[in-house]
């Protein structure tokens, strides 16, 4: 494998917003991948998912889903707790019925509490909820995502250390939420570089060569993540990012979840194989 580049979601110039006419446009456009948006929810049926896997396969493009924004595996309610619960459930297991490589999603809001509190807690929930996907045959990488607000859980070294824990578990950099969460402090080929090094050190050359990576513009004010903007638009050193990937040998699968990410995944490509 090499990385793989593709869109959050149909990219804009098909047809129809259908998942299966977004992996030809996919293919006819030549990027390699697509993110199967499932973020205002999945209602996706089996029959479909099956469907997506083999055209995907057929054409060779390869997929990665996004579930639900609605997900805090941190919720207080019992009844938005069980929901969230449910969501990541059905994003894997509806991933892994559409042969995603990886499936990511935002995991948990610290509601005011300590980060180290709330890591224990999403360890112990995310253990049970692997052990039953184990339990039950569905075989997908669940790679949580570096999120972009301080308010919520997912910084690079808790999901790292999660991964660390937990088999199923992996990590999906998004590297404009990186940028943002550190309010446009981390924005160089080392600091990049760092972030890939520790990776490696933490989960093995692997996971460097089965990346699951998010690359987009963005708006930050004080306390992180805005808006997503065109990467020509941010004030994200992108092509650095790129840089450090194609140095460090990085494989997998990058996902623009610019305004428009086809666009946006078009010029990553060219960006990328230029260097
Ligand atoms: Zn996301």
């Amino acid at each position: 494998m090499t990385l793989l580049i593709g869109t959050a979601g149909v990219p804009s110039s098909s047809r129809g917003r259908d998942t299966l006419l977004g992996i030809e446009r996919i293919k006819a456009i030549g990027l390699g991948a697509m993110e199967v948006e499932w973020v205002r929810g999945l209602r996706m049926s089996d029959e479909l998912a099956s469907k997506v896997n083999k055209l995907a396969k057929h054409l060779d493009v390869k997929l990665t889903g996004h579930g639900p924004y609605w997900i805090n595996l941190n919720a207080s309610e019992k009844e938005k707790f069980e929901q969230s619960k449910q969501r990541v459930l059905k994003t894997a297991r509806t991933g892994f019925k559409c042969g995603c490589t990886s499936v990511t999603f935002h995991t948990a809001y610290y509601m005011k509490q300590e980060p180290k509190v709330v890591y224990e807690k999403l360890k112990k929930i995310l253990k049970d909820i692997c052990k039953t996907l184990e339990n039950e045959g569905t075989k997908v990488k669940i790679s949580l995502e570096t999120t972009g607000k301080e308010s919520q859980f997912g910084t690079v070294n808790e999901i790292l250390s999660l991964s660390q824990e937990i088999d199923m578990i992996g990590i999906c950099v998004d590297f404009a939420h990186v940028f943002a969460r550190s309010i446009g402090k981390i924005n160089s080929y080392d600091q990049f570089r760092e972030i890939l090094v520790k990776i490696e050190n933490k989960l093995g050359k692997k996971a460097i060569k089965n990346m699951h990576i998010h690359l987009s513009g963005i708006e930050y004010g004080n306390t992180g993540e805005r808006n997503h903007l065109f990467l020509e638009q941010s004030k994200l050193n992108y092509k650095d990012v790129l840089r450090a990937l194609k140095d460090f040998k990085a494989e997998g699968i990058l996902i623009t979840e610019s305004p428009d990410p086809q666009a946006d995944a078009l010029l990553v490509q060219r960006v990328y194989r230029s260097l």
